[in-house]
């Protein structure tokens, strides 16, 4: 295929930094650690979207920048959320204008930016009172108007057939009407390693498998540099800063206290969990939207790569975990809820993978629940001059990341340079419109103009095109691409962050582990005892995805 003629110029120059990206592995990280002599302008502790984004601001600005994530990149919540790129349009209903448009105008940069991870979709709110349609139909042109040149498509009000065209296995038992808006999806994980490629592009070091261990400071007492672990080896080494960016997340306080002890907590960590189901629950392009849940939350029903994803909880937890688990609780709570609307009720075994997540929520006083925690973000500088960037949401981790930049490069010194990423591609750029990119490269279009080299994978090796499990879209050549040229380190990072295996579907995935360790095994050297080894955590780790009835 010829990528000018078929998507445009613009995408036919995206496919050049991939001569770049094939230097993104491990090694090449570490060889420009261990070269690196004199001090970074900045140290980005956590590689979740936060942390990476962070590290792409910096870099494109021209700062000298250094990211160490303790686990994969993605681990924690950014492969965890509902995939919303969204201005959130219960924060509306608090009254919370300035935090919805911003988002919405994040929303919109998104999808200019990322075009290939990132499309609009059609969420129906299913009205069964009278004062429903007028009420909702009222609110969401509000949330239309106020994306302004952003806006993803207009509002309106449905008329009971019509809802039923968006979502036909909606209950139908008193369905009045509906009424439908746009908001954007993405897959998150997906979008955050094309996101650590870009900052890549823009001369940045990111490694994986690097935990902080603490932190050093100067005479003055000022932080700056880490002590840090090389998970993988254990060696242990130091690395100096001008300034050290906190982007750990639901972690963040851990990290604070390490610099000073005695820190007033600012996190207060809720989880949300999302149960997937095959595709038969929720037939049909668009996504529900339930605005007003028995605990006064907003629940999903989303259609996400061939299958239905419910979601989500908010209960808050005593303390984060890299790998939380779904509460009995909140499994029961969704499966009540979804069956409230939809006409086939999900029961417990028709649950294909349950994953939880850590909302890294920023403490304020006077709130009576987590629903009611402000998911604005916060810079905050320790008085050891550490900068801790935290709260917000994925959908504007850009701008968290310019102000992050912005604060930090003032503390630093650094020289004033202007913000660069309100129209940065991310890597993989390619503007296409779903259904076209989804006809030329099927499940592969996630990829954006990597799918190129990819193909080239399975044209020089026919075999590299079979299918992983019968279950899911996934290939041969999509792990031994993971692992040579987007960091995979262990079979769960290709299976749950490098395509979405092990959150579609926890039994396929434990299937397809034993064929992907022998790919990763061959590509990155593995003996016999590590493969073993790698398929025995990954079997661990996914028993938590797996629902036991
Ligand atoms: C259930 C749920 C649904 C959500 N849905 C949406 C949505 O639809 N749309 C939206 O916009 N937002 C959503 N969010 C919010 C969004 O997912 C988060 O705001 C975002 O992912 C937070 O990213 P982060 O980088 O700050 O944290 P994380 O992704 O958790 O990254 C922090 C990283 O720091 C690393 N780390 C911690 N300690 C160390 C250390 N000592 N050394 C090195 N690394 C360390 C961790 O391993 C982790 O990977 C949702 C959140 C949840 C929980």
């Amino acid at each position: 295929m010829n990528l000018a003629r078929d998507f445009g110029p613009r995408a036919a120059r995206a496919i050049l930094p991939i001569s770049k990206l094939a230097v993104m592995n491990r090694t090449d990280m570490w060889r420009r650690l261990e070269a690196h002599s004199k001090p970074w302008d900045m140290i980005v502790v956590g590689g979740g979207a936060t942390g990476v984004g962070v590290a792409i601001d910096a870099a494109a600005r021209g700062y000298d920048v250094l990211l160490v994530e303790q686990s994969d990149f993605g681990k924690g919540t950014s492969s965890r959320s509902t995939k919303l790129a969204h201005g959130g349009v219960r924060y509306l209903e608090q009254g919370n204008i300035g935090l919805v448009m911003e988002a919405l105008k994040e929303r919109g940069l998104l999808l200019q930016n990322a075009p290939h991870i990132v499309h609009d979709l059609a969420f129906v709110v299913p009205n069964y009172d009278w004062w429903e349609a007028p009420f909702y139909g009222l609110g969401l042109k509000l949330y239309q108007l106020l994306a302004g040149k952003y806006g993803f498509g207009a509002s309106r009000i449905l008329t009971r057939e019509e809802t039923l065209a968006h979502l036909p296995t909606l209950k139908t038992e008193g369905l009045r009407g509906g009424a439908v808006y746009y908001d954007g999806q993405f897959d998150d994980a997906r979008l955050l390693i094309h996101m650590v490629a870009t900052a890549f592009e823009q001369g940045a070091t990111l490694l994986n498998y690097v935990e902080v261990t603490g932190l050093t400071k100067d005479a003055q007492g000022f932080v700056n540099g880490v002590s840090a672990r090389d998970v993988e080896t254990g060696n242990e080494f130091r690395a100096t800063a001008k300034v050290v960016i906190n982007a750990t997340g639901a972690f963040s306080d851990r990290l604070r206290l390490k610099a000073e002890p005695a820190a007033t907590p600012m996190i207060v960590p809720s989880q949300g969990i999302h149960l997937v189901f095959d595709s038969s629950f929720l037939q049909g392009e668009s996504a529900v939207m339930v605005p007003h849940t028995s605990d006064g939350r907003v629940l999903f029903a989303i259609p996400w790569h061939g299958h239905t994803l419910v979601g989500t909880t908010d209960t808050p937890i005593a303390a984060a975990a890299l790998e939380p688990v779904a509460m009995e609780q909140e499994i029961e709570f969704i499966l009540a809820t979804a069956s409230e609307y939809l006409t086939k009720a999900p029961k417990r075994d028709d649950v294909l993978s349950v994953f939880a997540g850590i909302r890294p929520l920023v403490r304020a006083t006077g709130v009576a629940s987590t629903a009611q925690v402000s998911r604005d973000h916060v810079i905050h500088i320790d008085r050891s001059g550490l900068v801790t960037v935290c709260g917000g949401k994925w959908t504007t981790y850009r701008h968290m990341a310019e102000d992050c930049v912005d604060q930090a490069a003032t503390l630093a010194q650094l020289p004033d340079r202007p913000c660069v990423t309100h129209h940065l591609h991310i890597h993989g750029f390619l503007e296409a419109p779903k259904e076209e990119a989804a006809k030329e490269f099927g499940a592969l279009a996630v990829y954006g103009s990597d799918v190129l080299e990819i193909r080239k994978l399975i044209e020089t090796d026919p075999n590299l095109g079979e299918p992983l499990h019968p279950a899911l879209p996934y290939v041969k050549a999509e792990v031994i691409w993971a692992a040579r040229h987007e960091m995979a380190r262990t079979v769960e990072d290709t299976l749950a962050r490098r395509t979405r295996a092990l959150f579609l579907n926890a039994r396929a995935a434990l299937a397809m582990a034993p064929t992907v360790a022998d790919l990763m095994a061959s590509e990155l050297g593995w003996d016999q005892i590590m493969r073993t080894k790698q398929l025995s955590a990954f079997r661990e780790v996914a028993s938590n995805y797996l629902l036991h009835s």
